[in-house]
């Protein structure tokens, strides 16, 4: 079971600075022994052109099962302990990734006392693991490994190369190649999707697991567009701390995305189109809010929620009408909701006033009994922040579960982007965006939401309505009851 790193230098910046990065000199071999075998670093090669270090794991198989038997999960050794003890010793897996943490731990953290400057400065790196078990393939290799910045190239490795006909095995020969990345970085990245790849932990995993992951992940994991599969796996498919995990990357992520660009853009869409205008333009985000405004009075609500409230804009604005006795934020973001309720001032409020709103922290992606019964729920600019797997859960989530008797919808329309000279062609509006609809996207979708939950749906332009692209936002009006009540209302 091994692995190299391989990194090219010059006579400035030698290649043998891998051996301070990694806290172990290139002339020697070294051996460490870990719990399951002996775990021995060399290098191959090493001058200021060409520097490869080798990390090679000799498993102790035995060592191995009697761990496992004295972990007390059962006494007789299982099917999947007989496939440990046969393939464990060769292919790379989760014991290569706690040996390269445990003999590369520095390394990992970034940290290199002798040469501090080394560690923060990207270089040429060449990963190679000869055996990666791999289930999934070379697809999910590569779905896994690109995002991040690596060049891959995953081959799968023949069951035998005398007998090509019995086909490949599940091993996967892996280069990695980057140019832009630290070492550090690197070495995150193996300890966490190694393990992911084959899908099976040689120890129990515990709930102080997902700390390690969210510290191992810092930086990269969060964004990560297989996020929701690293998580499951790494975790090993354990639901409840899968789920702990993605909600406290969620927050990460959404801190990460800069919030404010959201108004920025906004307001430059409004700019743009009422150009000609004398009067000082409206940026869109109002006039959002002041056409859910006007729904919401039409719809007579007085218990309103608003769901993925962020910083709390259309809270103050429900606040300043009497007309709306309960006001709900909700948000996923804890950042959002603190700032939501700075701005609100909700320390400082009359207790009066005070008893009108609520912020709640939690995820539309899962139903949840405080959000039933109220009147009406908007959804402004929030269905596109959602990866579009996730969409059907928080449909059921707000449409099949809580169930107001009016929900307002916002959403881009992406159509109009084109419309937007500040824009490239085929930017999303916002970097979280996952997704921006048509016209016609958003409208077969809410018709089938309404059909599929009893409710009646109607669309509104906000902002100027362009005869080819349709307005910069669109909204979907639903109504509890059928389209005929809905319609004469
Ligand atoms: N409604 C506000 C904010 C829109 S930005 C407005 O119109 O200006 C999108 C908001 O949705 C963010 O505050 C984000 O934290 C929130 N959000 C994204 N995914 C969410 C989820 N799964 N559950 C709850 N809120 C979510």
């Amino acid at each position: 079971m091994f692995l190299t790193i391989s990194t090219t230098g010059s006579a400035q910046r030698p290649a043998t600075d891998l051996g301070h990065l990694l806290h172990k000199h290139p002339e020697k071999a070294q051996a460490f022994s870990t719990s399951y075998g002996t775990a021995h670093v060399l290098y191959p090669e090493a001058d200021a052109e060409h520097c490869t270090a080798a990390l090679l794991l000799e498993v102790d198989a035995v060592a191995l099962v009697r761990r496992r038997k004295g972990k007390g999960r059962g006494g007789a050794p299982d099917a999947a302990l007989a496939q440990y003890v046969n393939d464990r010793p060769y292919a790379a897996s989760s014991l290569l990734a706690v040996a390269l943490g445990s003999v590369f731990s520095s390394a990992m953290r970034g940290v290199c006392t002798a040469r501090p400057e080394l560690p923060g400065t990207p270089r040429p790196l060449r990963i190679e693991v000869p055996a990666l078990p791999a289930r999934g393939g070379a697809d999910l290799v590569r779905r896994l490994f690109e995002p991040l910045g690596w060049t891959v190239t995953a081959e799968p490795v023949p069951l035998d190369t005398e007998f090509p006909e019995w086909g490949d095995s599940r091993y996967i020969r892996l280069t990695l190649l980057a140019a832009d990345l630290t070492l550090a970085e690197a070495l995150r990245h193996l300890y966490v999707l190694l393990p992911v790849l084959d899908d099976a932990k040689h120890y129990w995993v515990s709930p102080d697991e997902v700390d390690k992951l969210l510290r191992v992940g810092d930086g990269w994991l969060a964004a990560h567009p297989e996020r929701e599969l690293i998580t499951r796996r790494y975790l090993s498919h354990r639901w409840s701390l899968t789920r702990q995990a993605n909600e406290r990357l969620e927050l990460v992520r959404l801190a990460e995305a800069d919030d404010s660009e959201v108004e920025d853009l906004d307001n430059a869409v409004a700019q743009e189109a009422e150009a000609d205008d004398e009067e000082k333009p409206t940026p869109l985000a109002v006039r959002r809010r002041e056409a859910i405004l006007g729904v919401l009075r039409a719809s007579g609500a007085a218990r309103v929620l608003d769901l993925g409230c962020g910083q709390g804009q259309l809270v103050q604005a429900l606040l300043k009408d009497p007309a709306f006795t309960e006001i709900v934020g909700v948000d996923v973001s804890m950042r959002a909701l603190t700032i939501a309720s700075r701005r609100l001032k909700l320390d400082r409020m009359g207790e009066r006033q005070a008893s009108r709103v609520t912020l709640l922290q939690g995820s539309l992606a899962y139903t949840d009994k405080r959000l039933k019964g109220y009147d009406a729920a908007v959804l402004s600019e929030v269905i596109e922040h959602l990866d579009l797997p996730r969409l059907p859960a928080l449909e059921y989530a707000v449409f099949g579960s809580a169930r107001p008797r009016t929900v307002c919808v916002t959403t881009p329309n992406v159509e109009y982007n084109v419309r937007w000279e500040s824009l490239p062609a085929g930017h999303a509006r916002h970097g979280d965006h996952r997704f921006e609809w048509s016209r016609e996207e958003f409208r077969g979708w809410a018709r089938t939401v309404a059909e599929r939950h009893g409710y009646a749906v109607e669309f509104l332009p906000v902002g100027p309505d362009d005869p080819e692209v349709g307005p910069p936002t669109q909204m979907a009006v639903f109504r509890l009851g059928t389209p005929k009540e809905a319609k004469a209302a």
